[in-house]
């Protein structure tokens, strides 16, 4: 079963492997499939759900709302974001200003069928609107108890030392960071991570497999796997693009032996990985069937040998 870890340095916990459902609810996978993954996350222990009201343009919120009917909800954490336009455009329709805030937690909560969520992320950092203006409507909202914690999404270490600063003097406390993080993108280990352990804010990381790249299901110079992100063009195929050159690929390769000394495969060495960070509170794993969300939970609890780490960093950084 999944661990759990304190979020930031509030009272929440949450499981150290987090279930998104980007590009995967209401547009790769089917709905009943949708659903399977999220049986799959809540049989293995998983509590912790992140979504976003532009993921599939709304129908990913709706997706995990109905997958989730019927559980109880003090049982779950249910994380949501706010930023992009979720409608046709008007001038209103993005960023954090106090308008946009507003009507859209309202929004989410009804498509989550949910009267509160546990964390409220800002997608994005609002360059436009004061971020004293987008920090008010936050502690309002928090005051309001459709949202018990706030978080962000892809701050620098700037933005999160100055919108955590505004949120203590507002009577609440921003706690968590969401940032991309995994054995292949390590840019928060600079100046986040270490503000962040600062402050007392927490990462939850996105794509830790890299989108499924560090899986080693993409080979150099072979068809890619039927079904899988890289074919979607709809979807996910345009990101996964910066991980798919064959010396990258390879590398992936030369990191089986440090997986089969651990007796893990290479996805559940990718999530396992990310949780060696003190700073990270949990990877946020996604998944287009069941049988990956039953694999890589696996990496709960899993402990890399200080000499393992360090081959992991010759194989890939070499
Ligand atoms: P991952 O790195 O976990 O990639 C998930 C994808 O990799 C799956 O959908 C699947 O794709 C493939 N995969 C995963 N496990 C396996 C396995 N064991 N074997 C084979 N293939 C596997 O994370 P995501 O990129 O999906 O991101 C996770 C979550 O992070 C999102 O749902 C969202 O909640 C959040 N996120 C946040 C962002 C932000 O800006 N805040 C941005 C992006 C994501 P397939 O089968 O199709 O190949």
């Amino acid at each position: 079963m999944v661990n759990y870890r304190y979020l930031g340095n509030s009272g929440l916990k949450i499981s150290e492997i987090t279930y998104g459902n980007w590009l995967t609810h209401g547009s790769q996978v089917e709905n009943d499939a949708a659903t399977a993954c999220v049986r799959a996350a809540l049989d293995a222990g998983i509590s912790t759900f992140d979504t976003a009201d532009v993921y599939a343009n709304t129908k990913a919120e709706q997706v995990l709302g109905d997958a989730l009917k019927g559980e109880r909800r003090e049982s779950l954490e249910i994380f949501t974001k706010v930023y992009w336009p979720t409608g046709p455009g008007g001038p209103n329709d993005t960023g954090l200003s106090r308008k946009h805030i507003m009507e859209s937690i309202n929004a989410s909560l009804t498509r989550l069928g949910t009267d509160y969520v546990d964390l409220y992320q800002a997608h994005r950092f609002d360059t436009e609107t004061p971020l004293e203006e987008t920090m008010q409507a936050f502690a309002d909202i928090v005051r309001q108890g459709k949202a018990l914690y706030i978080g962000v999404s892809e701050w620098t270490a700037d933005q999160i030392r100055a919108g955590h600063a505004l949120s203590k003097e507002l009577g609440f406390q921003l706690i968590s960071s969401q940032p991309q993080y995994s054995m292949l993108w390590r840019v928060i280990e600079n100046e986040v991570v270490p503000t962040s352990a600062e402050l007392g804010i927490s990462q939850i990381v996105w794509s830790p497999v890299a989108q499924g790249v560090l899986t080693g299901k993409y080979t150099p110079g072979a068809e890619l796997p039927a079904g899988s992100r890289a074919t979607d063009e709809k979807g996910g195929a345009n990101m996964i693009k910066r991980f798919m050159h064959d010396d990258v690929l390879q590398r992936v390769q030369d990191l089986k032996p440090v997986a089969d000394e651990l007796d893990l495969s290479l996805a559940q060495l990718a999530v396992a990985w990310v949780l060696q960070n003190d700073n990270v509170a949990a990877a946020l794993i996604g998944a287009s069937r069941p049988e990956q969300v039953a694999e890589n939970v696996k990496a709960s609890g899993v402990v890399i040998p200080e000499e393992l780490l360090a081959k992991i960093d010759t194989i890939l950084g070499g």
